[in-house]
């Protein structure tokens, strides 16, 4: 399966693995009225598991929940509280962790607002989320044939559960066409993002990513562009089609899960000469050492006991 862990936090303490469970009534399973996040811990310099960026995906996940109107006692305190303590009770040294909350048994049908509300949290091992060889290589881009929701159909700031059909149907048809992810466009026919992370572009020396419309607002895209503007580079969030993507010097993508992946292709175009380029080795690697505590000017951004 590859999610095990020892304990899952359940509505508010620490539950063997195997008893973490929902009745198949539960609400949220039938009409997906749920928000969840995806975080990262990693080993720091200290030899023990550090949360990269908690504090803005507890905020992210709180909004998404008022948006969704999924109402829960717990602060933000309580939360944190419970993320070190899955990370502990699991001792595992790297983890993503889950929180999802979501509508429990009750009533059925749309209307119903009295459900118990579930607020769960795991963690487990995720190794490279697009593949060893894309995350080494380069990733391979199709343009999805499946649009992102538009706005006012699915909220675009939110972490929803059943939004993620339209990234499922998005990233079965990439993968179906032999290709590692979708590259999802606005009802605009801008680029929006991937299936599960944001999208950058470089030309001429000038990162490009699209603004915060019709996008999830990733956590990672704001570190990497706070790590480009560190190093001195000029990031845009700007609006741009897939030809931007055709015809860039670099393109890379970045989440959560994905980390910061090079795009090598899009459509059957190369991008560039097919190789990750400068600006996207430079902000994998500086990346890959802040989430680890190894940016001093970033250690204040990672959650630990
Ligand atoms: N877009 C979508 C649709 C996502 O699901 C994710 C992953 N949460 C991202 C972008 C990247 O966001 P983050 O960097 O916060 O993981």
């Amino acid at each position: 399966m590859g999610v095990e862990s020892d304990f899952i936090w359940m509505d508010g303490k620490l539950v063997p693995f195997a008893e973490a469970n929902v009745h198949v009534l539960a609400h949220g399973l039938h009409y997906g009225l749920g928000v969840f996040e995806g975080i990262r811990a990693y080993t720091q310099p200290n030899g023990r598991p550090g949360i990269w960026r908690l504090r803005p995906h507890l905020r992210r996940l709180f909004e998404s929940a008022k948006i969704m109107r999924l109402h829960h006692d717990y602060s933000m305190e309580d939360v944190e509280t419970a993320c070190l303590d899955t990370l502990d009770a699991n001792h595992f040294p790297e983890a993503y962790l889950r929180p999802l909350i979501f509508t429990g048994m009750g009533a059925m049908g749309l209307g119903v607002r009295n459900n118990p509300i579930h607020f769960m949290i795991a963690a487990w091992k995720w190794g490279a989320y697009v593949g060893q060889e894309a995350m080494d290589r380069g990733v391979r881009l199709k343009t999805s044939s499946f649009v992102r929701h538009h706005p006012n159909a699915a909220p675009q700031r939110a972490k929803v559960v059943g939004n993620y059909c339209n990234n499922i149907l998005a990233r079965y048809e990439a993968a179906d066409d032999g290709y590692d992810e979708a590259l999802m466009l606005d009802h605009h026919g801008f680029v929006a993002e991937g299936s599960g992370e944001n999208i950058f572009v470089v030309r001429d020396g000038v990162v490009f990513t699209p603004p915060e419309m019709n996008i999830l607002p990733g956590i990672t895209r704001t570190s990497v562009m706070d790590i480009l503007r560190h190093e001195g580079i000029e990031v845009r969030e700007q609006l741009f089609g897939r030809d931007a993507l055709y015809t860039a010097d670099e393109a890379f993508m970045c989440g959560t899960a994905a980390e910061v992946s090079g795009i090598r292709e899009l459509d059957k175009r190369p991008i560039a000469d097919g190789n990750q380029g400068p600006i996207t080795r430079k902000v994998r690697d500086l990346y890959a050492k802040a989430v680890r505590g190894q940016l001093e000017w970033l250690a204040g951004d990672i959650t630990h006991r």
